[in-house]
């Protein structure tokens, strides 16, 4: 079976390593010919809505996925009139825009933070108000990794954070004061069978994801957490890997954001799971049975964000895996992470 990936990141690239064992091959489409994914399988050059190369993709291929969130809709709408196309194109368009997202989390109980979306400076103003502060003021669509928010602490900030991000369809959130926070990962195959990853607990700065630690063990978030994901893939009739990441609150969960796809959170089950969050993708997408998520141990992640320390030293650490993206270095842009492992027996993490 051929699988088609819009996209050749580093997720393309970990996704195709995953699946080599089991016979499948791999057709990327990347706007880069030097894409992370071009080191380890054929390559399509060409724009991501560029119709001629996603009608090759599709003809060559036998299912389609993407490895990250903003293909256009339309691009996937027309892959998926020709070849079994998931995650869903609804669970896609759902997850681009931030309001429609934090909407369908209340529509299926699972809680956000206050919300209200901003077109205009008046509703900034009437949703500071109504929300309070401090709060979050993001753009919908194409944020990531922290890019196109503000914060806002004092209403002094208000006009400021208009000035800087206004323009474009805007959500302000409320401030979460979380004591952490943790992602859950799981995945539906097309058969509709489930399994979930134990939570981990992830600790960003300016945005950007720095370290994991899994797995977060507490029972009770586990299931409220899997009980979460379950409803969202269920409402999606979902196949493939979703992640829900999440704030913990005076022990309560309260969602930030879903990703329909493979998580930066979940590269620690490539060594520290039974199954790696990529091989379970393609399990669930090709209608496969599902890989037991259990961890094997304890693991911890750590992105290296631009220059890599001495590779000698990083490979003469026991336990250490060091996984390198092959990506040229530039300041904040994950190039590389390392996933250090250590087996059962040690403190468990609390999340
Ligand atoms: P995002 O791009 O929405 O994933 O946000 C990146 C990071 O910013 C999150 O992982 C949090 O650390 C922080 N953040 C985002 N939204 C909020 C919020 N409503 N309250 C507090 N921190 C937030």
């Amino acid at each position: 079976m051929r699988i088609g990936i819009i996209g050749a990141g580093q997720l393309g690239q970990m996704l195709a390593l995953a699946g080599y064992p089991f016979a499948l091959r791999f057709l990327s489409l990347d706007a880069s010919a030097d894409a992370p994914g071009a080191q380890v399988g054929p390559i399509i050059t060409g724009a991501f809505d560029d119709p001629a190369s996603l009608e090759r993709l599709a003809a060559d291929t036998d299912v389609v996925t993407y490895e990250f969130e903003n293909v256009p809709v339309s691009a996937l709408q027309a892959v998926a009139k020709t070849r079994p196309c998931n995650p869903p194109v609804e669970a896609l368009r759902v997850s681009q825009d931030r309001l429609l997202e934090k909407e369908l989390f209340g529509r299926l109980g699972v809680p956000t933070p206050p919300f209200r979306a901003v077109d205009s400076l008046a509703d900034l103003r009437a949703a500071v108000a109504a929300i309070g502060l401090p709060a979050v003021l993001k753009t919908r669509r194409l944020g990531y990794d922290g890019r196109g928010q503000r914060y806002l602490r004092k209403s002094a900030d208000v006009d400021a954070a208009w000035e800087a991000i206004g323009g474009v369809p805007l959500i302000l959130e409320g401030f979460v004061d979380f004591d952490r926070e943790v992602s859950i990962i799981g995945a539906r195959s097309t058969r509709g069978e489930t399994r979930c990853y134990p939570l981990c607990g992830n600790t960003h700065r300016e945005g950007i994801l720095r370290v994991t630690l899994a797995p977060a063990t507490n029972a009770r978030l586990q299931k409220a957490a899997e009980r979460h994901l379950r409803r969202v893939m269920d409402h999606f009739g979902y196949a493939g890997v979703l992640t829900i990441e999440f704030f913990v609150q005076r022990g309560r969960l309260v969602a930030n954001e879903m990703a329909p796809r493979v998580h930066n959170s979940g590269h620690w089950t490539i060594e520290g799971a039974v199954t790696s969050q990529f091989e379970n993708h393609l399990r669930a997408i090709c209608g496969m049975p599902l890989g037991d998520t259990d961890a094997r141990g304890h693991s911890g992640m750590l992105n290296l964000i631009g220059t890599l320390p001495d590779r000698t030293w990083l490979l003469s650490q026991a336990g250490l895996h060091l996984h390198d993206y092959g990506k040229s270095p530039r300041p904040g842009r994950k190039s590389r992470y390392v996933g250090s492992e250590q087996r059962v027996g040690d403190t468990p993490v609390p999340p």
